[in-house]
Formats: C-alpha cells, sequence, structure tokens
C-alpha cells in the first residue's frame, strides 16, 4: 500500500451511497504533510508533461491544488460554482452535477486566467462518476488550452469516471483507487497499481 492508501485504510468512513468520507485529512480538516507528499508524486508522474497551470474546482480541490502547486511552480486556478443565471462573457462556464450534492452547478472560469497557450494539470480530491472532470476539461478546450493531465486523489474505481476519462485519452493518475467498500464492515479494497 502507498503513503494514501494507508492512511485512507487508517481514517477514512465508508458511509452508505458510496460515500468514503475522508474529513479529518482531506476534506475538511487538512493535513498538509499529506498534501505535500501527494504533491510531489504527481509531479514525478507528470515530470516530462510542460505544464504552466493548474486548475481545480471548489472547494475541496483548492488546498490540494495549492500545495501540489509548489511543487511545479506554477499558478492555481480554481473553478467557481456560480448560481446566477445570467452569467457575463467573460467566463468560460460548463454545467457539473455534484456527486455529493446531487444538484447541477454551473461553473465558471474568468477568460483572463486560461487561455491558448496554457498547458494545464487538472487536480481535484476524488473521481466519481466524472462529471466534475468532463467540467474542467470543457473550460479548458472552450479556452483553447491543452489538458497534459490529471491527477486525482481517491478514485473510486467502481464508478464510472475513471474508465471515462482513460477512453477520452487522458493521462489519468490517481493516487489511490477503490475498488471495493463496505459500509457494513467498513472494509476497503485498493486497486493494485
Ligand atoms: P464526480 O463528478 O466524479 O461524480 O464526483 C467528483 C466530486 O464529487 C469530487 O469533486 C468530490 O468532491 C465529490 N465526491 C464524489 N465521491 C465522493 C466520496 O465518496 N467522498 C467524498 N468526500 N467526496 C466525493
Amino acid at each position: 500500500m502507498n503513503f494514501l492508501e494507508e492512511r485512507i485504510q487508517k481514517d477514512g468512513i465508508v458511509r452508505e451511497g458510496n460515500v468514503l468520507k475522508v474529513d479529518s485529512f482531506l476534506n475538511h480538516q487538512m493535513d498538509i504533510g499529506l498534501f505535500d507528499q501527494m504533491g510531489a508524486e504527481w509531479k514525478v508522474r507528470f515530470a516530462d508533461r510542460p505544464i504552466n497551470k493548474i486548475l481545480t474546482i471548489e472547494a475541496s480541490g483548492i488546498g490540494i491544488a495549492c500545495i501540489a502547486a509548489r511543487h511545479f511552480g506554477v499558478p492555481v486556478v480554481f473553478a467557481k460554482k456560480s448560481k446566477s443565471i445570467n452569467i457575463a462573457g467573460d467566463v468560460y462556464v460548463a454545467e457539473v452535477e455534484s456527486f455529493t450534492h446531487k444538484n447541477v452547478n454551473q461553473v465558471i472560469v474568468s477568460k483572463d486566467f486560461l487561455g491558448p497557450e496554457d498547458h494545464v494539470l487538472i487536480i481535484d480530491d476524488f473521481l466519481a462518476n466524472g462529471c466534475a472532470l468532463q467540467g474542467l476539461i470543457s473550460i479548458v478546450q472552450q479556452a483553447g488550452g491543452t489538458v497534459e493531465g490529471i491527477g486525482i486523489a481517491v478514485e473510486k474505481g467502481f464508478q464510472n469516471g475513471g474508465k471515462i476519462i482513460r477512453n477520452l485519452g487522458y493521462q489519468l493518475e490517481s493516487l489511490a483507487i477503490v475498488d471495493a467498500m463496505d459500509p457494513t464492515t467498513g472494509a476497503i479494497t485498493f486497486r493494485a497499481q
């Protein structure tokens, strides 16, 4: 088991509805030493990519992306969840269905901060059905930029997102892939990587 799998095994809590709670080190309280190890690992895995920007989505992607950005020496842009229906033309917009909240958000990024010159690493905490990632990919495409890769902390391998994103041809690097989890026993099974 790698460092993240060990931590999930120790402190992750399996909830009904295919939800893994990792609030004590990732989603609420944040273990910055752990984030730093994650950033270092992505830097190794994307070493040959000309990344000049990291893109994530609020809220829980931001902390991870910021610490990862120290390893890449690049700025972080986060997509903002916007409730306004009339969105001005100076932003890129994508619709993202939230796995955890079961609602649809429009997410926006200002055209000032993403453009054709950008080679983007997308970072997020979880990959479930892939809606958040598809929204972020769409935003990079609208900007005319290049998605160089995608770094995910925890992929739930029993949901479809990973397969969809890999089939699209992206280099997807998930640091832990959960293949099964049982809310009654709390058991978590990781995919061998
Ligand atoms: P997707 O768009 O891939 O269906 O879901 C990804 C988003 O939903 C992530 O940004 C994450 O915030 C949230 N998410 C999905 N599954 C889980 C989960 O099991 N636990 C937690 N804490 N968040 C999740």
